[in-house]
C-alpha cells in the first residue's frame, strides 16, 4: 500500500472508532486511487480591442484566418460570434484525382465532416473520451499533421489547451492527467473490440462481390462496394475499410458498435462484420437509390414529399435519442435512400451515448448543419439533430444548405451571429411547413421541438408514401448518371 493510501486508511479507521454502535464498516481491501484531474484547462484571454478594430491575446495564426474569412465590421458587429469560430482550423486532405465526377462535386461542395475534435486534453469525437497527455500529441494530433494522403476532411478545434499545441508555444503540460481505465483505448484495445466482434468465419464463404456493379462510393475510411449474400442472392452494400490507413480506429469502432446494437427500419441497418487481414468488411443493408443529396440537389421536391422525408428521417433520430445516441451529424449526405423510396439514416461515426438530457460541448459535425449552441461552444444535447433536420429540409427546398457558398469558417460565423438562417422562397411555403421550420430551427434549444413532439406536428401529417421519391431518385441518377444497382 503507498504511503498516501496508507494515510487515508488510518484516517477512516480513526473516524470509524467514533461511530462503534454501528455495524462494522467494511475496511477496503483494494488500494485507493486519488481520482483524476477531470476538467483541466489552460485559458487563453482573448479580448477585443474597439479602437483598434482587432483581438488581442489571440494566437497568429488564428488571428489571420479569423481576419482573412471575416470583414472588419463583421468582427465588429459581433465580436463573440467571431471568438466562438476562431477554435476551428480547417484544412482538406483529399486526393482530388481519385475522385469520380460526382465525387468531385461533393467534394467541392458538401463534404466537410469534422474529423477529430479535442477538449479540455481529451479527445472526444464519435463521443469516445479519451485522455491527451499534453505536451505530447495524441494520437489525433499526429494524425492531423501527417495525413496528407488520408481520405480525411479535417477542422481541428484547438480549444484552450490545445491552442498552444498547434502554435507550439507551450511545451509542457501544467498538469499530468492520469489515463484512465475506459477512456481512451490504444490502437491495440481497439483491434482487440474488433477483433471480438467479427464474425469468426471468412466473409468470401458468405458473400461474393458484384464485379458487374462494383464499387458505389468512397468516403473517410474506405471504399463502399455492392456484394451478394450467397446463399440467398440478397445485395448488400460492404464498406471495405483499411484498417492501416485509419488513425481513429475508434471512430470506425463506435459506428459498427451503434449500428450493431441500433436496428430500426429508419436505421441502415448492419447486418454483419469480417475482420481479414487489415481490412474490415462491414456489411450492411444496400441503399440502392444513393443518398438524399443527389435527389436534393438535381430535382425539385414537393412538400409533401420532403414532409414524408422529414417524417422517416425523424422516426430514426427518435428511436436513436430514445436509446440515449446523439447522431451529430444529420444531413443529406447521411440520410441514404432504397429505389423503393425507403429513407434511412446512416454514418454513426460521430454518434454519442448520452443518458437522458446529459449535455455535450464538443463541436462535431459538418458545419453548414450544425446548430448556433454547437458552434457557440455551449452545452448542447439531443436537439441538436432536431436544428440538422430543419438545415436538411432547407435543402429539399434550396437544394443545398445556408451559407454552403461561404467558407466553413464564415459559415460558422453566420450560424453563430445570424440564428434561424433565412429561405429562399419562405413565402411560398405552407404555414405548416414554416411552423415545422421554427420548430426546427430555434436558437433556443429549451424552446426547440424534440423528435418526440416533432413526429406529431401537423406538417408531417401532410406527408405522401416514400414511394413517389422513386422518379425523383432515377432523375437524379441519370443527371449524375450515377450507376443504379439491379
Ligand atoms: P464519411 O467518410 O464522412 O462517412 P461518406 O458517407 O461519403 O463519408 P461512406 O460512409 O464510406 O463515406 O460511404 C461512401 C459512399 O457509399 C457514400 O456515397 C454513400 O452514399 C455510399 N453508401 C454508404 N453506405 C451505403 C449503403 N448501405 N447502401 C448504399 N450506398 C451506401
Ligand atoms: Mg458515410
Amino acid at each position: 500500500m503507498s504511503i498516501r493510501n496508507k494515510h487515508k486508511f488510518t484516517k477512516m479507521r480513526k473516524f470509524r472508532d467514533l461511530f462503534k454502535w454501528k455495524a462494522e464498516y467494511p475496511v477496503p481491501e483494494e488500494n485507493m486511487e486519488i481520482s483524476t484531474p477531470t476538467v483541466v484547462e489552460h485559458k487563453v484571454h482573448v479580448t477585443y480591442n474597439k479602437a483598434t478594430k482587432s483581438f488581442e491575446g489571440i494566437p497568429n495564426a488564428w488571428k489571420s484566418s479569423i481576419e482573412k474569412a471575416l470583414s472588419k465590421d463583421e468582427l465588429e458587429s459581433n465580436p463573440e460570434a467571431a471568438l466562438s469560430v476562431k477554435f476551428y482550423h480547417y484544412s482538406i486532405k483529399k486526393k482530388i484525382l481519385d475522385f469520380k465526377p460526382w465525387q468531385l462535386l461533393k467534394l467541392l461542395k458538401r463534404k466537410v465532416a469534422i474529423d477529430h475534435v479535442f477538449e479540455n486534453g481529451k479527445d472526444l469525437a464519435g463521443g469516445i473520451d479519451s485522455l491527451a497527455i499534453t505536451g505530447e500529441p495524441s494520437e489525433g494530433a499526429n494524425s492531423s499533421a501527417s495525413a496528407e494522403d488520408s481520405d480525411t476532411y479535417e477542422v481541428c478545434k484547438n480549444s484552450t489547451d490545445q491552442v498552444d499545441r498547434a502554435q507550439n508555444e507551450v511545451k509542457e503540460s501544467p498538469v499530468q492527467v492520469r489515463r484512465k481505465p475506459g477512456t481512451k483505448m490504444s490502437n491495440e484495445e481497439v483491434m482487440e473490440k474488433l477483433r471480438e466482434i467479427c464474425s469468426p468465419i471468412k466473409a468470401e464463404s458468405v458473400y461474393e462481390k458484384d464485379s458487374e456493379i462494383g464499387e458505389i462510393g468512397s468516403g473517410a475510411s474506405g471504399t463502399v462496394f455492392v456484394a451478394k449474400e450467397k446463399a440467398t442472392g440478397r445485395k448488400v452494400a460492404v464498406k471495405d475499410i483499411d484498417l492501416e490507413k485509419q488513425p481513429k480506429k475508434e471512430l470506425i469502432l463506435t459506428e459498427i458498435q451503434v449500428m450493431k446494437e441500433l436496428q430500426h427500419e429508419n436505421l441502415v441497418n448492419f447486418l454483419d462484420v469480417f475482420l481479414q487481414e487489415n481490412h474490415l468488411w462491414v456489411v450492411m443493408e444496400l441503399l440502392d437509390g444513393g443518398p438524399l443529396t443527389d435527389v436534393v440537389t438535381e430535382t425539385v421536391m414537393k412538400e409533401t414529399q420532403i414532409a414524408a422525408v422529414c417524417y422517416h428521417t425523424l422516426q430514426g433520430i427518435n428511436y436513436l435519442h430514445k436509446n440515449g445516441v446523439i447522431h451529430r451529424d444529420i444531413k443529406s449526405d447521411n440520410v441514404l435512400l432504397g429505389k423503393d423510396g425507403s429513407v434511412k439514416v446512416t454514418d454513426f461515426g460521430f454518434c454519442a451515448n448520452i443518458s437522458g438530457d446529459e449535455k455535450r460541448q464538443t463541436m462535431v459535425g459538418t458545419p453548414y448543419w450544425m446548430a448556433p449552441e454547437v458552434v457557440n461552444r455551449k452545452q448542447y444535447g439531443k436537439k441538436v439533430d432536431i436544428w440538422s433536420l430543419g438545415i436538411m429540409a432547407i435543402e429539399m427546398i434550396d437544394g443545398e444548405p445556408p451559407y454552403l457558398n461561404e467558407t466553413p469558417l464564415r459559415a460558422l460565423y453566420l450560424i453563430a451571429s445570424t440564428g434561424k438562417p433565412n429561405v429562399s422562397s419562405w413565402d411560398k411555403l405552407s404555414p405548416e411547413f414554416q411552423d415545422f421550420l421554427n420548430k426546427c430551427l430555434e436558437v433556443d434549444m429549451e424552446k426547440r421541438a424534440s423528435s418526440e413532439e416533432l413526429l406529431t406536428h401537423t406538417f408531417l401529417s401532410k406527408r405522401i408514401s416514400t414511394t413517389t421519391l422513386k422518379p425523383l431518385i432515377e432523375a437524379a441518377h441519370n443527371i449524375l448518371k450515377k450507376k443504379i444497382t439491379q
